[in-house]
């Protein structure tokens, strides 16, 4: 008998007959003799009908009344899949987040500050079965807050490691990581296993398949996920630790994937003065804003003049960057504001980057036989990114992908 987490994505819960599928899957487990948790997403698309309706309703809404709106899409799968699998026969119920309670903190995208596992120990114990809502929290004032999007994802892992599960199940639309997107990829390879490590790093550069916080929470609390498909039976990916990645994957390539990120802006300000301190009062706002300032390169100015700065900061954070750099612009003496939202990052990622050189050359590389101009670069331990036109996103992917050796031997 394992104790399992088992979360079920948007396009899995579309639907009664989707949700009747999922209770098949749910009741599989159960008569393996499994202890089950299950938690999840609302209803594909609903998430973003719901947003809509807080921009029609006002353009500057109350984070809080955001999360009162948006939380409901899971409030409605949780029951939906629990009247379900009670049609079955079996003994299940939903428990929203308060009743748990996952307790969080902020709006709109709330931390996760614990969960008491209390009640799902009972129920456990009880020989039942819990329906979650993904997504949602609620905070120490009793308000329902939401984890942003993807966030069931976080939820999952959550629960996983509240009530220390020996694994945690994301059901999704593809059946695994790949190298790279597979809807953008057709040659794309699905990962037998990926480390905590790389997952991380692809999701944050744009590898959605996992939400971000949900692989940094499985890394810290020693979480196995298994990414697999709810549409059929195929073995799907584990994300493990590096000691655990051998077993599952003999053959590990230089480069694990790649993943593109299409959300981000560039901002250049030019005759930037050539002084100490330039730099940090133009940064120092921004950080005061809470905006992540991603990507930057900065021009090397000749003798006595003045230097042009390129940065990257997330698109929804354009608008504030803006202002926030014009108010600033005559105490650090720079000219001109320039922006542009056509644009994409494209990253590389592999713990084979540590070991070996030459893997940001090579794509420079192929992406310059391409005819790929490439307008900042940024590059960590495991992991290279450039920022090129937008309207380059499939192609540089495509050519990376080849380059790097990923792509599935039976393509053509
Ligand atoms: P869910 O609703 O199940 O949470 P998501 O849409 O959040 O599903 O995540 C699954 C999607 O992630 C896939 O449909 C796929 O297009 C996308 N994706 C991006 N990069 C990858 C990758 N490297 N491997 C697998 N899927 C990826
Ligand atoms: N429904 C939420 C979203 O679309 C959370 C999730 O599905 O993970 O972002
Ligand atoms: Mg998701």
């Amino acid at each position: 008998m394992a104790r399992i987490v088992m979360k079920f994505g948007g396009t899995s819960m579309a639907g009664i007959e989707r949700i009747r599928h999922v209770a098949g899957l749910v009741k599989r487990e159960a008569e393996a003799g499994h202890q089950l948790a299950v938690v999840v997403s609302a209803m594909a698309g609903e998430t973003d009908r719901l947003i809509q309706f807080c921009r029609e309703a006002s353009s500057l809404y109350d984070p809080r009344e955001y999360d009162v709106v948006v939380a409901s899409g899971e409030q409605v799968t949780s029951g939906l899949l629990a009247i379900t699998l009670q049609g079955m026969g079996l003994n299940a119920r939903s428990y929203m987040g308060w009743q748990l309670p996952i307790l969080t903190s902020g709006h709109a995208a709330a931390l996760i500050e614990g969960i008491d596992a209390a009640v799902l120990e009972r129920v456990f114990a009880a020989d039942g079965i819990a329906v979650i809502p993904g997504f949602q929290g609620v905070t120490e004032d009793g308000d329902v807050a939401t984890l942003g999007r993807g966030g069931s994802d976080t939820s999952a892992v959550a629960l996983a490691a509240a009530v220390r599960a020996d694994r945690c199940d994301i059901y999704t639309d593809v059946d695994g990581v790949y190298t790279t997107d597979p809807r953008i990829v057709p040659r794309a390879r699905k990962l037998p296993a990926v480390t905590y490590e790389e997952m991380l790093e692809l999701a944050s550069v744009g590898a959605k398949v996992l939400q971000t916080r949900s692989v940094g929470l499985a890394m810290r609390e020693g979480i196995p996920i298994r990414v697999l498909t709810s549409f059929d039976d195929r073995p799907g990916t584990m994300v493990v630790g590096d000691e655990a990645i051998r077993e599952f994957d003999m053959e590990r390539q230089l480069i694990t994937g790649i993943a593109y990120d299409k959300n981000e802006a560039r901002i250049t300000l030019t005759g930037v003065p050539d002084r100490p301190g330039s730099v940090a009062s133009i940064f120092a706002p921004l950080a005061q804003g809470g905006i992540n300032v991603d990507m930057i390169v900065q021009s090397v100015p000749r003798a006595g003049q003045r230097s042009d700065l390129t940065f990257t900061v997330p698109t929804a954070s354009l608008a504030q960057s803006r202002d926030l750099l014009e108010k600033a612009r005559e105490g650090v003496g720079f000219d001109e504001i320039l922006t542009d939202t056509n644009v994409v990052k494209v990253s590389a990622v592999g713990v084979g980057m540590r070991s070996n050189a030459g893997i940001a050359a090579q794509m420079f590389q192929a992406l310059a036989d391409r005819g790929i101009n490439i307008l900042a670069i940024t590059t960590s331990e495991i992991k290279v990114s450039v920022l090129i036109a937008e309207e380059y996103t499939e192609l540089a992917v495509r050519v990376l992908h080849t380059a790097y050796g990923l792509d599935a031997e039976d393509a053509a």
